[in-house]
């Protein structure tokens, strides 16, 4: 299976605190409004099938669902899934949570989705084009799919790496593997095997002086892409 255990275990460890704005997942929870806005710009979400892969504890899929979707999430974090299930339930915000994997979930229901995300996600598994084919397989034909992942580059390193983790202390040390992170030219390529159309790419960077996120041109560091489905 396309999954590394030790990644998965890194997030189940934290699970009970994703939904805490200051937790390790403060990140997640500053970028949302932006990637969620990018997306819902570039395909309104009101009355979209949509799903989240790696949706974690929900903090998309849930704010996706805000906006009129029906979500489905699906993870291969048993405890991230309960937190994401606990949370809506709370919020009474509705998304269907499932443990499948990507591929598994692409051969029960190809062309079953009008959008499909994969934000944060792909950098942490084994084998990230399969993941690319599945979601090519999940989106029905004229349907959008997003990624989001991060730039592997000197500066991604010192960014997202040293600063993040050890200077800023962010995110734990060892969330992120440097040998995993995928160049923008990578992901377009699988993107492109997949069957999918490029339409977009947009950087997203950190300002440690501000603290404050943005989308613009810059795609050193973290980046997201918006890919469509042939009609
Ligand atoms: N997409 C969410 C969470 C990102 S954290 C967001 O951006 O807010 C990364 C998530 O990927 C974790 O929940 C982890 O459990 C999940 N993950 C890691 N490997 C996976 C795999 N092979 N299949 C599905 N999910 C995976």
């Amino acid at each position: 299976m396309n999954v590394d255990p030790s990644e998965v275990q890194k997030f189940s460890d934290l699970a009970h605190r994703w939904w805490d704005p200051t937790s390790e997942f403060r990140p997640l929870h500053e970028i949302n409004p932006l990637r969620l806005e990018w997306i819902n710009a570039r395909a309104p979400l009101k009355g979209k099938r949509v799903l989240d892969i790696g949706c974690g504890g929900g903090i998309l899929a849930e704010s996706m669902a805000r906006k009129g979707a029906e979500v489905t999430g699906i993870d291969l974090s048993d405890k991230a899934l309960k937190v994401a299930d606990l949370h809506s339930l709370e919020t009474g915000v509705q998304v269907r949570y499932e443990l499948v994997a990507a591929e598994d979930m692409a051969a029960r229901e190809p062309s079953g989705f009008d959008v499909v995300t994969c934000m944060e996600m792909l950098e942490h598994v084994p084998d990230p084009e399969a993941i690319v084919h599945a979601c090519a397989t999940l989106v029905r034909p004229g349907g959008h799919v997003f990624f989001s992942t991060i730039n592997r580059n000197p500066k991604s390193y010192l960014f997202a790496v040293i600063g993040a983790e050890y200077v800023l202390k962010m995110l734990p040390k060892g969330t992120h593997d440097y040998a995993k992170f995928i160049k923008p030219a990578e992901l377009a390529r699988y993107t492109r095997h997949a069957g999918l159309d490029l339409d977009a790419v947009k950087g997203l960077t950190y300002n440690p002086l501000t603290k404050m996120y943005s989308l613009n041109q810059d795609t050193d560091v973290n980046y997201l892409m918006a890919c469509q489905r042939p009609a």
